[in-house]
């Protein structure tokens, strides 16, 4: 599928909704993807883009940058707090602070470097104990805590179970973000996007749909 495709899909599934197509960032997600469909993506006029790691992002979006000038790039995989320093010099927006130890790092930081990316909080709405993220009943006080250190907190993520109805996840996810004062959903990807905007998603993480399948590592 091509990128416009995408694009016509999700501003449908946001009309549909009732809701404005310009209030839903797609976010293409290159991750492991050959360099070569990267670029075609970026000259197909695409600018914000996520990878689940550091190091890799490290290694082909400074170029990028170069040729094609500023990129939005958005974290979307697990952060460790070694890590961490790099992250926010590469990174535009960081979705996967899910814990404590992490925030207190990124509180640290950004009053080292002056400055801190946008931060959504990673909500484990599933409580699967494989993935990141906080739990719905730890929420409320990790976000309270990151507010209290003044980092931008600016939404929630979620990963739903696989092979579930996401859509119990995407209105547990809008609840505590409603709860809690935050606009800002990240949630849906290539197999789920429409049914995340039909529940309010504000950014999309799509991969495969706009790349084509992963070549695995
Ligand atoms: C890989 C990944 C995506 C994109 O997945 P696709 O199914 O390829 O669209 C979205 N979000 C996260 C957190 C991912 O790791």
């Amino acid at each position: 599928m091509t990128l416009d495709t995408i694009k016509a899909r999700a501003a449908q599934a946001a009309r549909q909704a009732g809701r404005n197509p310009g209030d839903v960032t797609l976010i293409a997600v290159s991750k492991v993807q050959p360099l070569d469909r990267i670029r075609s993506v970026l000259t197909e006029g695409q600018r914000i883009f996520g990878e689940n790691k550091v190091q890799e992002a490290q290694g082909k979006w400074p170029g990028f940058r170069e040729t094609f000038g500023a990129v939005d790039l958005h974290l979307i995989g697990p952060l460790q707090t070694n890590k961490a320093r790099s992250a926010m010099e590469l990174f535009n927006t960081i979705h996967t602070v899910d814990r404590p130890k992490l925030v207190n790092t990124l509180i640290r930081l950004a009053q080292d470097i002056g400055s801190c990316p946008q931060l959504f909080i990673q909500i484990n709405t599933g409580a699967e104990p494989q993935k990141a993220g906080v739990l719905p009943q730890d929420a409320d006080s990790l976000i309270r805590a990151a507010q209290d250190g003044d980092l931008p907190v600016v939404g929630l993520m979620c990963i739903p179970p696989a092979d579930f109805d996401p859509a119990p996840h995407f209105d547990m996810l809008r609840q505590i973000a409603h709860r809690n004062g935050l606009s800002g959903l990240s949630m849906g990807m290539s197999g789920d996007f429409e049914t995340a905007i039909a529940h309010g998603a504000t950014h999309i993480r799509v991969g495969s749909a706009i790349f084509g399948d992963r070549v695995p590592a």
